[in-house]
């Protein structure tokens, strides 16, 4: 918990990621907060991953629809 800089992990943002786009978050120490240099999202921990995971499930629902259209 007492590490300084960036947080535990490097979380990829929800925001940028449901646009494509791949990037790794920072965080701030003072507001325990991460937050995206490219797009101004903020979010707890807790709301990136909850962000993170309802991104994983659209993605995973289109893939799967897709793959089924190829298959028809
Ligand atoms: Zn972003």
């Amino acid at each position: 918990m007492a590490q300084s800089g960036k947080g535990k992990l490097n979380y990829r943002c929800p925001s940028c990621f449901m646009r494509d786009l791949d990037i790794d978050m920072f965080y701030d120490k003072e507001k325990d907060e991460y937050y995206c240099i490219r797009c101004q999202y903020t979010g707890s921990e807790k709301d990136v991953l909850e962000k993170n995971e309802m991104v994983r499930f659209r993605y995973g629902a289109m893939n799967k629809r897709i793959t089924k259209f190829d298959f028809d």
